[in-house]
């Protein structure tokens, strides 16, 4: 559900705003996000948990964008975050550290202290050394970490390998006999408070059931703990939930909520949920301009000016984006490659898809490009990083300047007596 629509004269909006007006303006390639419908999309995941004890912590890294937080913010979202960097960022939209979740198998020391000193919600442990330091750190600056352990219940999600998480051969979580020595040995630590249990399986998961097999996995070892003594407040369910880019069905929203609820009833816990994909997926398009058509024996080519730097998900998990010309073209298709003009084959947006004839100069958007699109973008083949827009209410603003070659080399500097 979107709001990219084409006008009565064919021209494809963002929110009522013809996008061709955008890249007139602000030039290609750039992020349109649509307001409309990022709310309608927060809406739309916190409507089903009306009445329900929970926390929404919005997963960061699929859009760290400040305008955007700010709007989490004031939807009462929290953060999950994987980095000092994200912790920064979720506290400068004015999302409280009180609302922010820590997840990550990699947190160095002072991302642990910066985590403890601002008072997050809690630590997701992903590994019992890193426990050990929670504990230690914890402990020098006087206070104490609240800590679940992000189980790794061993289900399949079914998703591409690489965004899989919650399988044994995965780097994430603790598995389901560990955990349990874990929260033993977290009860015994002087400086740790454990609050919570967790888990997330996987991203861009279009089924319910591995969500249900995992929350059932957890379920045992809250029984098995609490026969110990061991007690929980919040029961933090990850995210993972996935959208439409081509012709998946994944549940709606209100679905898995009701699963999920169902699936946890008696526990009387609160809810911790961490969607990030299905909040902001469908909320943009990367819009682009065919700076060629390129024709071999082969194949035909249409080079764009964006590339795998601005857009990596298809380069690096073969990742599908529908591509709509944006002023409407009604002729014949053709098979064809969509590439960016970046050194490396991987570069493509789109490969052997049926579209409409495109020429120098049309503008073309690729859609659903919301999630893991600009949080993943790089400077790679020094390309300066294309702007964000945000559009609602028939005008738009921009939240994100397009880098300039100053930018690029901003930070580095000469050694002139060692050159
Ligand atoms: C990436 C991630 C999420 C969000 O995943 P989506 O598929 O975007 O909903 C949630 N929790 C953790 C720990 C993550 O790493």
């Amino acid at each position: 559900m979107h709001d990219f629509e084409y006008d009565g004269s064919g021209r494809l909006c963002c929110a009522e705003v013809p996008l061709e007006t955008i890249a007139r303006e602000v030039g290609t390639p750039v992020y349109c996000y649509s307001l409309p419908t990022l709310r309608r999309h927060i809406q739309a995941f916190e409507e089903p948990l009306t009445g329900i004890d929970h926390q929404t912590c919005f997963a960061m890294k699929a859009n760290s964008n400040l305008a955007i937080l700010t709007l989490m913010a004031k939807s009462g979202l929290g953060a999950d975050v994987v980095s000092g960097g994200e912790l920064f960022r979720a506290m400068k939209a004015g999302i409280p550290a009180s609302k922010v979740v820590y997840s990550g198998v990699g947190k160095t020391t002072e991302e642990i202290d910066m985590a403890i000193s601002e008072g997050i919600l809690m630590f997701n442990i992903e590994s019992e050394e890193e426990l050990g330091v929670i504990n230690e750190r914890a402990g020098a600056l006087g206070r104490k970490a609240p800590i679940s352990i992000r189980v790794n219940p061993d289900v399949d999600p079914q998703t591409h390998p690489y965004i899989s998480t919650g399988m044994k051969q995965n780097k994430f979580g603790i598995d389901i006999e560990n955990s349990v020595r874990q929260y033993l040995r977290a009860r015994d630590m002087e400086h740790i408070e454990i609050v919570g249990i967790d888990c997330h399986i996987g991203s861009q998961l279009t089924d319910i059931s591995p969500f249900i097999d995992a929350v059932d996995r957890l379920k045992v070892i809250i029984a098995d703990l609490g026969a110990q003594g061991i007690t929980f407040r919040y029961l933090d369910l990850g995210g993972g939930l996935g959208i439409t880019y081509s012709s998946e069905q994944p549940p709606h929203p209100r679905e898995y909520c009701a699963a999920i609820i169902d699936a946890v009833r008696g526990l009387d816990l609160k809810l911790i949920f961490e969607p990030g994909r299905v909040i902001v997926g469908n909320t943009a398009v990367l819009l682009t301009k065919v700076l060629y058509r390129k024709v071999t024996d082969k194949k035909t080519f249409v080079v764009v000016d964006a590339g795998m730097n601005d857009l990596i998900r298809p380069a690096l998990y073969q990742a599908w984006h529908d591509i709509l010309p944006v002023t409407r073209k009604d002729g014949p298709t053709h098979r064809v490659d969509v590439v960016g003009p970046i050194c490396e084959s991987s570069d493509f947006l789109a490969k052997d898809r049926d579209l409409p004839a495109f020429s120098r100069g049309d503008l073309i958007a690729v859609m659903s490009a919301g999630a893991y699109g600009f949080t993943m973008a790089s400077n790679y083949n020094s390309r300066p990083k294309p702007p964000e827009v945000l559009v609602d209410g028939g005008g738009y603003s921009v939240v994100i300047h397009r880098q300039s070659y100053e930018d690029l080399v901003a930070g580095e500097t000469v050694p002139e007596g060692m050159i």
